[in-house]
């Protein structure tokens, strides 16, 4: 299927891996250009390299915090005028006991998985509404719809921004943009590695054995792919995805025993 969106240009925050890479590919397999955000410098250049030479498009490498002030802006100086397409992440906040936390914890979850998304859509939406035409896809959690116990800053800051977004994806989307969430489950990235390596240091097991447990758990058997993930970013991004507006698009194997 042809996307639609040969040509078109993107910004793809936290994206030199796990599924911000897995978006990146998808979008650049299409024909869209990337401006590619990270934190670590080498690991980033070296994604964007490979990108463009795979693809064959322009990969502007832009090592930044995106949960800070001074991270956007230097994304939003690298890309200029002309964006068509956002995808929005971070890392995720750690796991821990509802008492662990304090308001700082609760600040930076909410900076990072809230606030951070909000003000990169804030900068790139009056532009794409005025050009008529305009994707964004915010990378969340199935906590979100399903939320995990252990997860209750992830939950929490995930939920004001699945709030924000059910209401602005309404507001814009008859300007030719729209706003739409994906909500990974477990899928096999470095964050999996690192939440499994809790249960291997909880529950004293091997790798492998947390990992069997946890596939066990999802019906689809196993965990999701970056490619998977990626794919279902890029066909959001595309022409045809113009009456999708404001869903939470849960790709969770089947996890969370839910019907809607
Ligand atoms: P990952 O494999 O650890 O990759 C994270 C990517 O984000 C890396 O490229 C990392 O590069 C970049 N990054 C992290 N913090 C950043 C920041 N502040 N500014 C700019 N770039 C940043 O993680 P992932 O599994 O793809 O997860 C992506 C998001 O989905 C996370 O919020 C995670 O909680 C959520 N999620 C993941 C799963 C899963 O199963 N994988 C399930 C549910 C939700 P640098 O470290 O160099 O910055």
């Amino acid at each position: 299927m042809d996307l639609g969106i040969r040509g078109k240009r993107a910004i793809v925050c936290a994206g030199s891996k796990g599924l911000g890479r897995g978006c990146a590919e998808a979008l650049a397999e299409a024909g869209v250009d990337l401006i590619l955000n990270a934190r670590s410098a080498d690991v980033l250049d070296a994604a964007a390299q490979e990108i463009a030479k795979t693809y064959g498009v322009s990969v502007t490498p832009v090592a930044a915090d995106i949960t800070t002030e001074e991270g956007r802006a230097k994304v939003m100086a690298a890309a200029g005028e002309g964006i068509d397409i956002l995808v929005n992440n971070a890392g995720g906040p750690p796991p821990g006991l509802w008492s662990d936390w304090n308001r700082d914890d609760f600040i930076k979850a909410l900076d990072a998985n809230m606030l951070a998304p909000i003000a990169m859509m804030q900068a790139v939406l009056p532009a794409m509404m005025e050009r008529g035409w305009g994707r964004v896809v915010n990378i969340t959690s199935q906590s979100v719809r399903a939320p995990i116990a252990q997860l209750g800053l992830s939950n929490a800051a995930r939920s004001g921004l699945t709030g924000f977004v059910a209401g602005t994806s309404r507001q814009v989307a008859g300007s030719g943009v729209t706003i739409n969430n994906m909500l990974p489950g477990i899928h096999a990235t470095d964050r999996a590695v690192s939440l499994d390596s809790n249960v291997v240091k909880a529950e004293g097991i091997s790798m492998e054995e947390a990992k069997a447990r946890r596939a066990k758990t999802i019906p689809a058997g196993r965990y999701g792919t970056t490619t998977e993930f990626g794919a279902m970013c890029a066909f959001l991004c595309s022409q045809h995805a113009g009456f999708i507006v404001g869903q939470n698009i849960m790709l969770d194997g089947g996890a969370a025993n839910i019907s809607v």
